[in-house]
Formats: structure tokens, C-alpha cells, sequence
């Protein structure tokens, strides 16, 4: 049993670790199975548990969750210079008090730790501050949905020529950063062979989420399709390795 930071705890072993996908991105919680329960007279069971992706407790941000948004906030120009406590010393709030409010107003700012959201490594052992690199002017990279409306049919978006990478995401999810960075240093770097196109999910509930994250148990859940206009393949939480790999072969499609 493993309690979840904001205080889900897992109760059962999920039935996804038995089942294994033919490229594996594992994360280790489902909603489904997570269940909030207390731990007899001695308040809660604290284990911090770790995942490569972002689960299904509800949507931060959201009525139901103590949680804010992962703002945009804590990520800085330039050089990053981190401070002791792990992030931008520029705005870290712990050094600057003065920057709380500012946090506040904009929903960033996780209660149970008293930090902005987007600087709460406890919450999001994922988050990273690098600042993404500047896209050259022609970058193949698209909004098809920014507010988590429905995209009915991905077919149609899908480059043929090039490996379309379909990232499915929320601002609330740290490990959908690492995939965006990435892809981004690919592009940035003159790779042309990439069509990128993003899709914000906004929350779980939302249209698109609906229709294509039902059954996926974390963000980032990425659909590559080949050169060949094909859907090749899926993935989700943020193995950077698998990523690459797949890529690698849906460019030979
Ligand atoms: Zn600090
Ligand atoms: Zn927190």
C-alpha cells in the first residue's frame, strides 16, 4: 500500500503492472484503483511514491483537488540558476516572500506544501525549469485543441512525409514538460522531419480527454504516426528513451 503525496492511498497492486504494451511507458497509478482510506488511530501512512507520469487523482486546479496550476510562473528566461531548494532562485518564494501573492492570484499554489504548484517537487517529482528552446520561424508545430475541445479524428493531422508526433497533455502535468522539451530540442536543432501538433486535455473530463484518455492511466500520452500517414504506435508518462525509439522506426514507415 502506497500513499500518494496529496494523501490517495493505493490499495491494490494495479492490474496494468501484469500487462505489458509492446513499448513500454509504465507509470504506477490508475484512479480506478486508488482509494482514500484512513490508517487507524495514527492519522496517515506517509510514503512518497513516485511515478513517471501524471496520474488520475482529479484534475489540479480544479474544486476537488488542494492542488493549483502549473503555471508558467516558475520558469525563467535564460540561465537557470537553482537554488537550495531545487528551483529558480529568481522566483523561488522561499527567497522572495514578496512573490506569494502573485503565485496565488494566478491558482499556482499548493496548499498542503505552501509553495507555488509549479515549484512543488513533493507534488511533481517530474517538474523541470529548463526554459524550452526558441523554435525556428518554419517549426512544424500546431494547437489542435487548447482548451481540451474534441478533435474527432486524429487520420486527418497526421503529415504524410513526415513522423507526426500527437502530445496529448495538461499544463497541471510536470512529466508532459520533459516530452515537450525534448521534442522542442529536436526541432529546434533543424530536425524537419517532425510534425509536432498539441493537444491541451485541460482535465480528465474534458471533450478531448473522453475521447482518447479513458483508458490511458497518465499523462503525457503521445500517438506517433509514420511517414506513411499511418498511426504507428502510443505511449504514455515520460520514457524519454521509448520516445526516441519509437520515432527511430515510425520514420522508416
Ligand atoms: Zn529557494
Ligand atoms: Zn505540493
Amino acid at each position: 500500500m502506497v500513499t500518494w503525496p496529496d494523501g490517495h492511498v493505493l490499495t491494490e497492486v494495479p492490474k496494468f503492472f501484469a500487462a505489458r504494451e509492446p513499448i513500454g511507458m509504465h507509470a504506477l497509478t490508475r484512479g480506478r484503483e486508488i482509494r482514500t482510506i484512513m490508517i487507524g488511530g495514527f492519522g496517515w501512512l506517509i510514503l512518497v511514491f513516485f511515478t513517471a507520469g501524471c496520474g488520475k487523482p482529479p484534475s489540479p486546479g480544479t474544486p476537488a483537488s488542494p492542488h493549483g496550476k502549473l503555471s508558467e510562473m516558475s520558469r525563467v528566461e535564460g540561465e537557470v540558476v537553482l537554488c537550495e531548494h531545487k528551483v529558480p532562485e529568481k522566483v523561488c518564494t522561499k527567497h522572495h516572500p514578496e512573490l506569494v501573492a502573485q503565485f496565488q492570484r494566478a491558482h499556482d499554489w499548493c496548499q498542503p506544501h505552501g509553495v507555488p504548484e509549479s515549484q512543488c517537487l513533493q507534488c511533481h517529482p517530474d517538474l523541470t525549469f529548463d526554459p524550452l528552446p526558441k523554435l525556428p520561424q518554419d517549426a512544424d508545430v500546431q494547437w489542435l485543441s487548447r482548451a481540451g475541445e474534441d478533435v474527432p479524428n486524429l487520420d486527418v493531422h497526421a503529415v504524410k512525409g513526415k513522423v507526426t508526433i500527437f502530445d496529448f497533455y495538461a499544463e497541471w502535468c510536470a512529466a508532459c514538460r520533459k516530452v515537450d522539451g525534448h521534442v522542442y530540442k529536436m526541432i529546434a536543432s533543424g530536425d524537419k522531419s517532425v510534425a509536432y501538433r498539441k493537444m491541451n486535455l485541460v482535465e480528465w473530463e474534458s471533450p478531448l480527454a473522453e475521447r482518447y484518455v479513458t483508458d490511458v492511466p497518465s499523462l503525457p500520452f503521445v500517438v506517433i504516426y509514420g511517414r506513411d500517414g499511418k498511426r504507428y504506435t502510443t505511449l504514455h508518462g515520460a520514457d524519454l528513451a521509448a520516445l526516441d525509439k519509437a520515432i527511430a522506426e515510425a520514420r522508416r514507415r
